[in-house]
């Protein structure tokens, strides 16, 4: 058995949380923070508006779409 892969999502926007981390909104409806935090994420381009346009359309995997599959929803 292998570990199921977190699909690729879109980036459809940006926006910052309350703390000025810059938070990507994915196709499926979830969200992803894309921080910049070298050594441990090298993301340069987030901090720009250029960068961030460039990236629009680009795919992440979205854990929380993984997730969602494995776990049915509770009391529905
Ligand atoms: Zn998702």
């Amino acid at each position: 058995m292998t570990t199921p892969e977190p699909p690729q999502r879109a980036i459809v926007g940006f926006h910052q949380d309350d703390e000025g981390h810059w938070v990507a909104a994915l196709e499926c409806g979830h969200t992803q923070h894309v921080r910049h935090d070298p050594p441990l994420v090298d993301r340069p381009w987030v901090l720009t508006a250029a960068g961030r346009a460039a990236r629009l359309g680009a795919r992440l995997a979205c854990r929380r779409c993984l997730e969602e599959a494995a776990e049915p929803r509770a009391g529905a």
